[in-house]
């Protein structure tokens, strides 16, 4: 049997409890292998908002999984120069995984735009997309086709990356939002704190 591998997307900026039990709880209802964290580069859906460096984003999410021996994360959009769409990395995912099933986690707020997609009608060929529900969304796949998307409750974490960044800049905590390693990763890099951002020193 081909192994089932979970891809979670996102700008996780930073990584918070909210993703990380969505993961866990698609893994445990679809019996997935493993589940992959995919950080994006360059969002189209989020230009123009100043989004933490790459390597801070990806470095987070290597800290908030590392104790989960079934989480990864790839470093696959974040490398690749341009824009990131989710039909090149499931492409290229599909490339180098080779025989895998591929299940796209994604919370209730993201359902609704994933027809304004790039090849939105390719998608469902290439992973089984799973809608997770999310406090303050609807969880409704309008339009989306049956068989290609699945929905799964979870328990309710009203955790946002936004509200963490905002917490950060107003010296509010966000301890227990988001891993502690997170926290201290964002307090000694000073991430957050203003609107400009530091560069990670290779
Ligand atoms: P931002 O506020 O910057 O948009 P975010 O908290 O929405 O950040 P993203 O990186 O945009 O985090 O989200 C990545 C994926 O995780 C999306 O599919 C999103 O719907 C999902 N997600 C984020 N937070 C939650 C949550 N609390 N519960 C369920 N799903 C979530
Ligand atoms: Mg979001």
């Amino acid at each position: 049997m081909s192994r089932r591998v979970g891809v979670m997307g996102g700008t996780f900026d930073p990584i918070h409890h909210g993703h990380l039990v969505a993961a866990s709880e698609v893994m445990a209802s679809f019996s997935l292998d493993e589940v992959i964290f995919v950080p994006t580069g360059q969002q189209p859906f989020k230009a123009g908002r100043d989004v933490a460096p790459a390597e801070h984003r990806y470095l987070m999410a290597v800290i908030a999984t590392a104790s989960n021996p079934r989480f990864t994360v790839s470093r696959l959009e974040i490398e690749r120069p341009g824009m990131s769409y989710t039909i090149d990395s499931l492409r290229a995912l599909r490339e180098s995984l080779g025989d895998v099933e591929l299940f796209f986690i994604t919370g209730a707020d993201v359902l609704p735009q994933i027809l304004n997609w790039k090849n939105a009608a390719e998608l469902w060929s290439l992973a089984h997309f799973i809608g997770v529900t999310r406090p303050g969304h609807a969880l409704q796949p309008v339009g989306l086709p049956e068989d290609g998307v699945s929905m799964l409750e979870v328990p309710a974490m009203a955790i946002s990356s936004t509200d963490c960044r905002l917490r950060v800049a107003a010296g509010r905590p966000i301890w227990y939002l988001v891993p502690d390693g997170v926290v201290q990763y964002i307090g000694k890099h000073d991430l957050y704190r203003s609107s400009s951002h530091e560069e990670v020193s290779a």
